[in-house]
């Protein structure tokens, strides 16, 4: 069930409740508006605090229909459709799952019924990081080899998503299947920081670590690397050179 929002993030008193884009149903719903992250990302690109641990408010969800989405004011057309429907019925009541990421997974079932097989694989690995703070390890291992699936399933994976499929396969224990997905993007000669976050998963998967590591870990200290200009940013993969150089704060 939705997390009650503090105070100062609550619409004024006159405007109207938002509706359920599924059933029409008016609630107050937390409004989620993240300071950027400070810490470095996990492998996987779990957030750094100060998002790390403001999970519960990512995602809005229905009190009534139990539609789960980061605004429940918009649905894709076929979204009514896949939450009136067994599998989302019995994934939402299933009482043995963290509340939390059963609305993680809710929202990750309507973006599969309806053909978002990528966006799916992300909230069901969110799924996981909640089952990961709850020390909850079959559902974490289970919840990543889904997203793992749902990565496949979808269309051709940029490098970023590999790196992140290499990750959930580490972090499952599916050492065979991690050495090949990783060596298989290490042989096609990724852009720079990539090779070196794949260069330390390797290194983990050689070393049997299904721990959590973040990509800080993976680059050399901030004296040591060569001024960006000198690295080779290949088309592919360029967005999460991006990220990482915005989370060391440079280029
Ligand atoms: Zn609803």
């Amino acid at each position: 069930m939705p997390v009650p929002s503090p105070a100062s993030s609550r619409p004024p008193t006159d405007s109207p409740l938002p509706r359920c884009g599924v059933c029409n149903t008016a609630s107050r719903q937390p409004v989620f508006r993240p300071n950027p992250p400070e810490q470095a990302p996990d492998l996987d690109l779990r957030p750094g605090e100060p998002v790390r641990s403001t999970m519960s408010r990512w995602l809005q969800q229905c009190p009534s229909c139990g539609y789960a989405a980061p605004d429940i004011t918009r649905a894709h057309p076929a979204a009514a459709q896949a939450v009136a429907a067994a599998p989302f019925r019995a994934l939402v009541a299933e009482t043995t799952h963290p509340p939390l990421a059963r609305r993680f997974l809710a929202w990750a079932h309507v973006l599969e019924e309806t053909g978002a097989l990528h966006a799916a694989a992300e909230a069901t690995l969110h799924a996981a990081w909640v089952a990961d703070d709850l020390g909850r390890e079959e559902l974490s291992r289970s919840w990543r080899q889904e997203a793992v699936a749902l990565w496949r399933g979808g269309p051709p994976m940029d490098d970023e998503q590999t790196v992140r499929v290499v990750d959930a396969l580490r972090r499952s224990g599916a050492w065979d299947d991690a050495a090949a997905t990783a060596e298989a993007l290490r042989d096609a000669m990724p852009a720079e920081a990539i090779a070196q976050v794949i260069g330390l998963e390797l290194r983990l998967i050689a070393a049997e670590d299904a721990g959590r590591h973040t990509v800080a870990s993976a680059l050399p200290p901030p004296a040591r690397r060569p001024h960006a200009s000198h690295q080779r940013i290949a088309g592919r993969g360029e967005g999460f050179v991006a990220k990482l150089r915005r989370w060391f704060g440079r280029g």
